[in-house]
């Protein structure tokens, strides 16, 4: 039987349930060096319809997506539509979604409420990029992920800054997270999509290693640079949050960072 969180939390007398903790403990051990199709089997497997998967639909998406689609083409797709995208994401997330034959992809937006009080102008990036990923990234995710005991995303250790240490199943937040390409090099990713002849993000071959929101996001000349260097460039910032772990207490407060 999958694993539900919610279980525990509703049958106090029920026999006790692993914490997320200690099902990601023993995840890692089990999946650490397996391949990213084992890992997210085992994950549907476990988890089943409270199992996630979080994607960008940017430039290295498809291979994680391909594999969702051969494990489950149901499994719940969490795509931050933040009002800020690239209108080649946007197009690229429908024709993906359709390719692949993912059948529950879902669109988060912000709320209308935190943009009407936060961000009336649509500008708050220039003043506070933490504040902006926070009402369009972090809180639509919150509330997306309530439903689930785990997700999954595309994050890979050769990414750096603090994926470097990146686990392949972790827990965070109380939920089981998997990290199914952590091992995968460049390499192993332009394998996989030329194997399966999955298109490209339109903005790669523009010189967009990574894509992100376009006020954030710029084109990368180096080739010896960082996958993410075009990604707040020019800021201390590296992540928009999402994955940032929380003081005790869950969700950070609306204006938080602004
Ligand atoms: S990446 Fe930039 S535009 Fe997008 S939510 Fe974060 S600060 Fe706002």
């Amino acid at each position: 039987m999958a694993y539900d969180q919610t279980a525990t939390e509703e049958k106090p007398c029920a026999a006790k349930q692993p914490t997320a903790a200690d099902l990601a403990a023993r995840l890692d051990a089990e999946l650490r060096d397996a391949h990213p199709l084992t890992i997210l089997r085992k994950a549907y497997e476990t988890f089943g319809d409270k199992l996630a998967l979080v994607s960008s639909f940017g430039a290295e998406s498809a291979v994680l997506l391909h594999m969702a689609s051969r494990v489950a083409p149901s499994i719940p797709v969490l795509f931050l539509d933040t009002g800020m995208l690239f209108g080649q994401t946007l197009d690229y997330r429908k024709a993906l979604a359709a390719k692949l034959g993912l059948t529950d992809v879902r669109d988060l937006r912000p709320s209308f409420a935190d943009l009407a009080v936060h961000d009336p102008k649509s500008d708050l990036w220039r003043s506070s990029t933490d504040g902006c990923c926070n009402i369009r990234k972090v809180l639509p995710l919150d509330r997306a992920l309530g439903e689930f005991s785990a997700w999954t995303t595309g994050r890979k250790r050769f990414h750096g800054g603090d994926r470097l240490r990146l686990r392949v199943v972790e827990e965070s937040e109380g939920k089981v997270k998997f990290n199914p390409l952590a091992n995968w090099g460049k390499a192993e990713l332009e394998a996989y999509a030329a194997e399966y002849d999955l298109p490209a993000h339109p903005l790669v071959s523009q010189g967009f290693p990574s894509v992100g929101c376009w006020p954030c996001t710029k084109p990368v000349d180096d080739p010896n640079a960082d996958v993410r260097a075009g990604r707040w460039a020019g800021q201390d910032k590296t992540e928009c949050g999402i994955h940032v772990a929380r003081a005790p207490g869950g969700a950070p407060n609306v204006g938080e960072g602004i």
